[in-house]
C-alpha cells in the first residue's frame, strides 16, 4: 500500500530558513520547482519563489509562497516565437544585474520585517548565471536539474568527445555505442544532429558545474543508480534524487498547470474500457508540422484504437476547422473513438483506468508520470533530453516502444496497433506496472532519505 510521505518537519520549534527558489519560465521545468517548493515548505522551511514575468506563476495558486518578480530582458518576439534556447540565453545574460538587484532589496526587507535570511538558493541548472549571483551574495546554493540525471552524464560524456575528437559526430557511427555511457548511442546525445554543437557545447559547460552543496535530480534511485553512482564518483558532491516530486508534493488540490486543463476528457474516458486508450502528447514545447498533423488523425483512425489527442492551439489555429478539412473516413474514425482536447488533465488521465498507452515526446516529466501510473509508451523524441529518456524507456525499463522516425500513417497504424493490442504491448504494461510499484516504493524509501540529507546539509550551511 503507497503511503505519502510524513511531513513531519526536521525543524519544529526552530527558527523558519528562507529559501529562495528559481525556476526558467517553461512549464516543464516551472512545474516540478513548483513540487520541490510545496515540499520543502512542508519541511518547515519558508519559499520565495523568484520569476521572470513571462510564464510567471500564479500566486494565487500558492497561499504559502513568497513570490518576488525580476526583470527579465525579454522581447515580444522572443516570447511569441517560445524558442527555448534563445528564452534561456537570453535569462543567462540579461538576467544578472536585474536578479542581483532585486535579492540585494529583498535580503534587506526580509531582515528588517521578518528578522530572516535566506538559508539557499535553490535554482535551475538552465539559469547558470545564478552561481555567479549567489557568490556575489554570499548565499549558500544548490543546483536543481529537471532532466533525468543519465541526461547529465551525456552533458560531461559530450565535453569528453570533444576533447577527444570525436566531434563533429560522424552520420555513419550513429548506431556505435558511446564510450563510458554504455547504453546510450551518438544518436541518443543530445548534441546528435544539432545544427550548432558548439553552443551547445560551451552552454552544457557552464551548466556542468555543480555547486558544492551538490544537486538535486527529480528522479528515483533505483530508476537511475548506474548513472546516479557514477555522477557521485565524477563530481564528489552531494546529489539527492528527490523524486518522482509530483508524488512526494502534498499538493494534490493544486494545478500547477499555466494552460487552461480541460476536464471533459475525464468523463470520456469514464465510458471508456480498461486499459483501452492510447493517450497522445508531445508535452508543452514539441509538436507536429501541419502536415504530420493530418497522417497521425490518419494513423490513429485506422489502428481502430481509442484516443485521447491533446492538440495545442499554437499547433493549429483553429482545430474544429482543420478536423473538418479531414477526409470523411478519419472524421467517422475520429468521431467514433477519438476525444481531441488543447490541454488535459495528464496526471489524472495518466492514472485513469481506461488509459493503456500513452504517445509521447518523452519528455522528462511526462516520462515520470507515465512510469508512476505504469503506463508503457510509444517514445517520438525529438530534441534535448528526450532520446536519452527514449533509450531508457526502450532499452532499460523496457516499457517503450523506440519510434521509427517517419511521421507516416500506415507506420503509426502499426506502431499504435503494437502496443495497444499485441503481445508486445501487453508484456510491456506488466513490465510498467512493476516498475510502478517499485517507484511508490521509494517515494517513502530512497526518495525520503534523500529529501531528509538535504534538509539536514541546508541546515547545516545556516548554524
Ligand atoms: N502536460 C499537461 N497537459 C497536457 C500536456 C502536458 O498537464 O495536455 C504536462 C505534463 O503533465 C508534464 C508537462 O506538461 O508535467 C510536460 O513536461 P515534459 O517534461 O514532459 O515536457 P516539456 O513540455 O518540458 O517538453
Amino acid at each position: 500500500m503507497y503511503h505519502k510521505p510524513t511531513t513531519k518537519t526536521l525543524m519544529e520549534n526552530q527558527i523558519r530558513h528562507h529559501l529562495v527558489l528559481i525556476p526558467p519560465p517553461f512549464h516543464g521545468h516551472l512545474t516540478p520547482m513548483l513540487q520541490l517548493a510545496s515540499i520543502l515548505h512542508s519541511k518547515g522551511f519558508s519559499i520565495t519563489i523568484a520569476h521572470t514575468y513571462f510564464n510567471s506563476p500564479n500566486p494565487s495558486n500558492y497561499p504559502n509562497f513568497n513570490f518576488l518578480p525580476y526583470f527579465d530582458g525579454l522581447s515580444n518576439t522572443q516570447i511569441t516565437s517560445k524558442n527555448f534556447i534563445d528564452i534561456t540565453s537570453t535569462l543567462n545574460t540579461k538576467c544578472v544585474s536585474p536578479l542581483k538587484e532585486t535579492l540585494v532589496h529583498y535580503i534587506a526587507k526580509l531582515a528588517n520585517e521578518k528578522h530572516e535570511k535566506i538559508a539557499c538558493i535553490i535554482y535551475d541548472g538552465l539559469l547558470h548565471f545564478i552561481d555567479s549571483v549567489a557568490k556575489e551574495l554570499k548565499i549558500p546554493s544548490i543546483v536543481f536539474r529537471t532532466t533525468s540525471a543519465t541526461n547529465f552524464l551525456t552533458y560531461h560524456a559530450c565535453a569528453q568527445l570533444q576533447s577527444k575528437g570525436y566531434l563533429p559526430l560522424q552520420d555513419s557511427k550513429s548506431c556505435d555505442l558511446v564510450p563510458e555511457l554504455d547504453l546510450l548511442r551518438f544518436k541518443d546525445l543530445p548534441i546528435f544532429n544539432l545544427p550548432n554543437p558548439d553552443d551547445f557545447l560551451q552552454n552544457s559547460a557552464k551548466t556542468l558545474s555543480i555547486t558544492p552543496f551538490g544537486v538535486i535530480f527529480n528522479t528515483v534511485d533505483s530508476l537511475e543508480d548506474s548513472s546516479l553512482n557514477q555522477l557521485q564518483q565524477l563530481y564528489k558532491v552531494n546529489i539527492f534524487p528527490i523524486g518522482p516530486l509530483h508524488m512526494i508534493a502534498d499538493d494534490s488540490n493544486n494545478s500547477q498547470s499555466i494552460l487552461r486543463e480541460n476536464h471533459n476528457c475525464i468523463s470520456w474516458l469514464n465510458n471508456k474500457a480498461r486499459k483501452s486508450v492510447l493517450y497522445v502528447s508531445l508535452g508543452s514545447i514539441a509538436s507536429w508540422e501541419e502536415k504530420e498533423l493530418t497522417e497521425v488523425a490518419c494513423g490513429l483512425a485506422n489502428s481502430k484504437q481509442n484516443f485521447l489527442w491533446v492538440i495545442r492551439p499554437e499547433t493549429v489555429k483553429d482545430v474544429s476547422a482543420w478536423l473538418q478539412s479531414l477526409s470523411e473516413d478519419v472524421k467517422v474514425g475520429i468521431a467514433e473513438r477519438g476525444c481531441v482536447v488543447k490541454w488535459a488533465p495528464q496526471g489524472e488521465v495518466l492514472a485513469h483506468e481506461a488509459v493503456g498507452g500513452f504517445w509521447s515526446h518523452c519528455g522528462w516529466n511526462s516520462t515520470l508520470e507515465s512510469l508512476c501510473e505504469g503506463v508503457p509508451i510509444i517514445c517520438q523524441p525529438s530534441f534535448g533530453d528526450q532520446r536519452v529518456n527514449t533509450r531508457l524507456l526502450s532499452h532499460v525499463w523496457k516499457v517503450g516502444l523506440e519510434w521509427c522516425n517517419v511521421i507516416l500513417r500506415d507506420e503509426i497504424e502499426r506502431v499504435v496497433r503494437r502496443l495497444m493490442v499485441n503481445q508486445e504491448g501487453e508484456e510491456m504494461r506488466q513490465r510498467a506496472s512493476e516498475l510502478k510499484h517499485e517507484i511508490r516504493l521509494a517515494v517513502n524509501g530512497s526518495s525520503c532519505d534523500a529529501l531528509d540529507g538535504l534538509v539536514k546539509c541546508i541546515l547545516s550551511v545556516n548554524v
